[in-house]
């Protein structure tokens, strides 16, 4: 009889999360959806398996800045693409990831030299992560003193998480000299990452380690190459579709016509 109520109790809970499940397929405001995992770290879920890790940091001279990087789950493997700013960030990402997605990060993928990209690099080494970054980001690392992802990928790099498929491809200078995207081909997913900037940024921002010159014809590449992508995600601030790209092409025209900003 215990075990009848246990049981009833057990369904009314599914039948409950099951409907819960149908609302969440509904459009929702996209705060509603995102996980708070700390005061600086949020998930928010794009597609199975899939999310962008957004992650806050104090940046001397500027205040409170968000970065967005890509985690991906298949089974007991994940993936980050671009870690958090620091090692603590870092380890409590990896901890929730094995606590709650029962996955242990494995890869990592920093998409340029900088701090929001590789910032927590070390932690995810001494983890056991194998990292893989452009041969110019490990070059650049190497020349800054910083730690030095270990697998070069050359122009482009098909790499997996489980069966789930991420290719890397360095499209040209930008943001940085050594910017490189990551395409989910079966999710349709781009991870612009500082190369693409979000749709309410109002100017290419910080390029001097880039090259403004380069930086819209390797947009244009990247926009000829990608243009089924359902979800472009930028470094910084809101995602959304392939007109990010656009977006920051006129940027780069608004930034020719003022070269002085
Ligand atoms: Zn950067
Ligand atoms: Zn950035």
């Amino acid at each position: 009889m215990a075990l009848c109520v246990k049981g009833t109790r057990l369904t009314v809970w599914l039948c409950l999360g099951l409907a819960m499940a149908g609302c969440q397929s509904a459009p929702q405001s996209p705060k509603a959806r995102t996980i708070t995992i700390s005061a600086d770290i949020t998930l928010h879920p794009l597609a199975e398996g899939v999310w962008v890790h957004t992650t806050w940091f104090d940046l001397p001279d500027y205040g409170r800045c968000p970065a967005n990087g890509l985690l991906v789950v298949d089974g007991p493997e994940a993936l980050l693409i671009d870690l958090p700013w620091t090692n603590e960030l870092t380890a409590t990402l990896c901890d929730w990831i094995t606590r709650n997605l029962k996955a242990t990060v494995q890869t990592v993928i920093p998409t340029h030299f900088h701090q929001d990209c590789m910032g927590g690099l070390a932690e995810a080494q001494r983890r056991g992560a194998l990292s893989y970054a452009s041969d110019k980001t490990i070059a650049l690392a190497w020349q800054k003193g910083l730690p030095v992802p270990q697998v070069p990928c050359r122009s482009q790099t098909l790499i997996r998480c489980g069966t789930t498929l991420v290719l890397v491809t360095h499209p040209g200078a930008g943001h940085t000299t050594d910017n490189v995207i990551a395409w989910l081909p079966v999710q349709k997913i781009l991870f612009g990452g500082c190369l693409i900037k979000s749709m309410d940024s109002a100017s290419l921002g910080n390029t001097q380690d880039g090259d403004p010159a380069a930086y819209p014809a390797t947009l244009r590449k990247v926009q000829a190459a990608y243009p089924e992508a359902r979800i472009v995600v930028p470094g910084h601030g809101r995602w959304g579709g392939p007109g990010l790209i656009g977006h920051t092409l006129g940027l780069c025209s608004e930034r020719a016509s003022n070269p002085g900003e």
